[in-house]
């Protein structure tokens, strides 16, 4: 197909552009573009205007100019930290362009002298002369018309200069294909038919307005999405067309284990252990999402399901992100399951040697029912005798490829099921998790307390400190939370120490600190006394993991509570109140709160719904800043904003339905999938 070439062309690599050496590819690199199609994605962040020359006389300090000039004379000190200078002039005065660390023969080639040049960069007024430092373009007078336009300013890293960067945007829009349209015509009636090509020679153009309402826009952005979910889609297709054996039991063993609960589960737990059961006994193989706020009951109803595989020969893995948490897993298990004769244990990276080969030995065997884990239960030595389901907790850090991954890795028979906590806005639901079929626990559990949420300035802090030594004496604990500064570890260690030495101070011997840069381990450590109450306040950054449960942790100070999202403080503050004790969540501001921030914190105390809150946050932050989504790297849209082009998310899955009911087609998605799928899930689509 001639057409497919030139899609092709977009997944070259960067070097293969004129002038992009070894050393521009690093840089590039950095700024994660690799291949041309990265390329484009990079936004103008301003357009310069350097189209109108002018005369000396009329200069304006502080402004971009272009000048037309004859070079007359060279000033080149070669004294450490002296400037070179070089002193140009037109017909009504003089200039001196300045150059701090350029090499005297690079600057000899840019300004010959007496010849003529352009040149285009910020004017300043010094020692009574006009010049202009380190100018952004030099050249010679055939290449004026290179200079004299608008031209569209990039966010640069460091070593990539305008020019360069310039020079490597224009190759690739010169030579951008024509693809052939994938979208049918009714779609592309909602961009006025503009292409793929014309708009993404729009978004680069510095005479177009940059619009996110604009045709070529929501067009580029309804591409990723559709592409996101046509990816999704093929995956789920494949997972469909499975056939498992089926798993054979009659609910012994879990109508045992829950008539031994101290509590009811509720309606919505009732109905997802049905659902799941349902689908473990028939021929298809499970790949479900179990989405639900920390705490509400989502482990209790997995291992009602891994009670029935059990039941019916196989064996199940539970896979948690950190030792600590699939220690509590297997504690729970081991409560939960103690009237019954199920075989659980333990792996992770603690395990040493001899003891690993016992308990892979035990599992091989088909001995060892269900085996709690970090990722080591995930080594190439770990062998399941009879895998039946796959159980993963807290995944928020698994893309659409771990997932992938990791239903290949069970083989066939193998179920499912995956446990999150983090909130997901409605309109992005899809757009992550299409490939899976979603169970949402919403009902709370009873008994339990909502939480009290209370907003403080800091110059209160007395309060908050009187308040906790009452909770103190009563032998509760209490999280305090720092939030990260910036980026910089040290700066985020130093304030949460100064934290530490403050409560110290206070209650001493009774704090204890986790940041940033504390080894994995140290910091188990940490959470492990605090969890057998050795320490009863906890200061740390927001780096303990959520999920873990401190059945007596009653109390979360959140300092500088407007500095989070909503969801975050929403995740924060699920981390008390899990035990039957009322829990208090103390929001500190600094004085002069944003309006913005105002709402957040009352949307914080006015409900404990994580979906609502998911949604409010979006609708207030945009999505950028909701937390979690980034880092997690669950999926990182380029253009398509969920807030702005709400619109197109909803048309994208109505376009998807109809793809996936009428089965139509996917080869003229083909372009769209190979450059947009960066992960390259899709080898090939059918
Ligand atoms: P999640 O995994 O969603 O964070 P868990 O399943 O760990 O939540 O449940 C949190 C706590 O609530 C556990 O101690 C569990 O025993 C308890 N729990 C679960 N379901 C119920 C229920 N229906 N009623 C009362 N307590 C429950
Ligand atoms: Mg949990």
């Amino acid at each position: 197909m001639s057409h497919s070439k030139s899609y092709e062309f977009l997944l070259k690599d960067i070097s293969t552009l004129k002038q992009v050496g070894q050393k521009t590819k690093k840089l590039l690199k950095k700024k994660k573009i690799e291949t041309l199609f990265d390329v484009l994605w990079q936004l103008p962040q301003a357009f310069v205007d350097r189209s109108n020359l002018i005369n000396i006389n009329k200069l304006e300090i502080g402004k971009i100019c272009t000048i037309k000039v004859q070079v007359i004379k060279l000033n080149i000190p070669r004294i450490r930290n002296l400037p070179n200078t070089v002193r140009c002039e037109d017909s009504t005065g003089k200039i001196d362009i300045v150059f701090f660390n350029s090499r005297e023969g690079y600057i000899r080639k840019l300004l010959p002298l007496n010849e003529w040049v352009i040149i285009s960069g910020k004017v300043n007024f010094y020692n009574k002369k006009y010049q202009i430092a380190n100018p952004a373009y030099i050249v010679p007078l055939e290449k004026e018309n290179f200079v004299k336009k608008v031209i569209a300013r990039y966010s640069l890293t460091e070593g990539i200069t305008e020019k360069i960067y310039r020079n490597i945007i224009e190759q690739v829009l010169q030579k951008l294909p024509f693809l052939p349209e994938w979208h049918d015509k009714n779609t592309m009636e909602n961009f006025d038919n503009k292409s793929w090509r014309e708009s993404i020679l729009d978004l680069h153009n510095p005479r177009v307005k940059q619009d996110f309402q604009s045709n070529y826009f929501k067009r580029l952005a309804y591409d990723e999405i559709l592409s996101s979910l046509i990816v999704l889609s093929q995956i789920r297709k494949k997972i469909k067309k499975i056939i498992k054996k089926p798993k054979k039991f009659r609910n012994k063993l879990s109508k045992k284990i829950i008539r031994n609960f101290r509590f009811q589960l509720t309606k919505n737990q009732i109905d997802i252990i049905n659902e799941i059961n349902k689908e473990l006994s028939s021929q298809s193989k499970m790949f479900r999402l179990l989405q639900g706020d920390v705490g509400s009951g989502k482990t209790i109803v997995a291992l009602i399901a891994a009670a029935n595989v059990i039941e019916s020969g196989y064996q199940v893995a539970f896979m948690a992100p950190t030792e600590i948490l699939a220690n509590q897993h297997y504690s729970l298990a081991n409560r939960i399951f103690s009237e019954t004769k199920i075989k659980t244990d333990l792996l992770t990276g603690k395990t040493n040697f001899s003891e690993r080969k016992k308990k892979n030995n035990a599992l091989k065997e088909n001995y060892t029912n269900i085996m709690f884990g970090t990722h080591a239960l995930f080594q190439k030595k770990t062998e399941f005798g009879n895998l039946g389901l796959i159980i993963i907790d807290e995944q928020h850090k698994f893309g659409v490829k771990q997932r992938m991954e990791l239903s290949k890795k069970g083989g066939e028979d193998c179920d499912i099921l995956v446990m999150s906590a983090t909130p997901i806005p409605r309109t992005l639901i899809m757009t992550f998790y299409g490939d899976m079929d979603i169970s949402k626990l919403i009902e709370k559990p009873s008994y339990r307390k909502e939480i009290i949420s209370l907003s403080k300035p800091e110059t209160k802090i007395n309060e908050v400190i009187n308040f906790i030594k009452k909770e103190v004496a009563n032998k509760n604990q209490i999280f305090w939370v720092c939030p990260l500064i910036n980026e910089s570890k040290k700066l985020d260690y130093e304030a949460t120490v100064k934290k530490f030495e403050y409560l110290n101070k206070i209650f001493t011997g009774k704090v204890g600190l986790i940041h940033g840069l504390l080894k994995n381990e140290q910091k188990e450590i940490v959470l492990k006394n605090f969890l057998n109450k050795k320490i009863q306040i906890l200061v740390s950054t927001t780096v303990i993991e959520v999920g873990i449960d401190f059945p007596n942790a009653n109390v979360i100070v959140i300092e500088n509570s407007n500095k989070f999202g909503l969801s975050q403080l929403h995740q924060l503050r699920g981390r008390i109140g899990r035990g039957n004790m009322q829990g208090t969540c103390i929001l500190l501001y600094k004085k002069n709160l944003s309006a913005n921030a105002k709402k957040r914190i009352n949307i914080l105390k006015s409900t404990n719904d994580g979906f609502k809150i998911a949604d409010e946050d979006m609708q207030l932050r945009g999505f950028g800043d909701i937390l979690g989504y980034k880092q997690s790297g669950i999926k990182e849209f380029k253009l398509a904003d969920p807030i702005h082009h709400n619109k197109l998310f909803k048309m994208a899955e109505i376009n998807i339905k109809e793809i996936e009911n009428r089965k139509l087609d996917l080869k003229k998605y083909e372009p769209l999938i190979k450059l947009y799928d960066k992960a390259e899930i899709i080898n090939q689509i059918d």
